[in-house]
């Protein structure tokens, strides 16, 4: 039986929700069910960015299906999700749905939404996927930065990383975007401490109410650093 129905992978940006492009939301709009990525706090409550940009824009929210992320390195639970998700995506699609499934700044970068578009892209079923702004580069605008100019390298980190690996990276001369800073503030701390004269410029929750900019080190080097937090760092 042919199959009528498509699956678009769709790039919210990174929280304020007039950083989704045109073409998403459209993807949206024409979609008959949302699928959208959440994930469990310690009360149990399913929490969302991706649910609270989709919450902002002119779509239809009762075609929404949040489901759970598994943060847990042992992916079992997190696998037995998406298998369920991905059957359900399955079914909707033979009987001809449109179906979003949704992913905070740019769906190719560091998403948690991989897993499943994999799955369903080995199950063969049509996918196409909306490209998004990453959080990094809503950054570099938000604090006037030009990330990287001329001969200047960049590269980005995902949380695992050293103090070495820091110093050998700016000794090279690279400009350094760190992602899920809480997976590696001492590591940061030491490093910013080593050198004095880095600029560094400390970013979270960009787009959102919670919005935070700052180059201050003191403060950068006191503060705890929540899940949707990063860094630019540059010589
Ligand atoms: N797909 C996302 C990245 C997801 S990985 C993108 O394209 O940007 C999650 C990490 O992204 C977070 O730990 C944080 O480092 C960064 N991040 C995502 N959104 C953010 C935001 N609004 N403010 C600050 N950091 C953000």
């Amino acid at each position: 039986m042919a199959i009528t129905g498509k699956i678009i992978n769709v790039s919210l940006g990174p929280g304020d929700p007039e950083l989704i492009t045109i073409k998403a939301l459209k993807a949206l709009q024409e979609s008959t069910s949302i699928y959208c990525p959440g994930t469990v706090d310690k009360n149990g409550n399913l929490k969302s960015r991706s649910l609270t940009i989709l919450q902002e824009l002119p779509v239809d929210t009762t075609r929404i299906h949040c489901f759970p992320v598994s943060m847990s390195k042992d992916r079992t639970e997190a696998n037995r999700i998406y298998d369920q998700i991905a059957l359900e995506i399955r079914e909707k699609i033979n009987k001809g749905e449109i179906i979003s499934i949704t992913a905070e700044g740019d769906s190719g970068f560091y998403s948690s939404g991989n897993y499943l578009f994999e799955k369903l892209s080995n199950a063969g079923l049509p996918i196409t996927t909306s490209a998004g702004i990453p959080a990094f580069i809503a950054a570099g605008a938000l604090a006037g930065l030009h990330v990287v100019k001329q001969e200047e390298k960049l590269i980005v980190l995902p949380g695992t990383v050293s103090t070495e690996e820091l110093q050998s990276l700016i000794g090279k001369n690279y400009v350094i975007v760190i992602m899920k800073l809480s997976q590696c503030t001492e590591n940061i701390h030491r490093f910013i401490a080593k050198n004095p004269s880095l600029h560094v410029h400390y970013f979270e929750n960009i787009g959102t109410t919670g919005e935070l900019y700052c180059q201050d080190k003191d403060k950068i080097m006191t503060k705890e650093f929540p899940y949707f937090s990063l860094m630019i760092i540059k010589k």
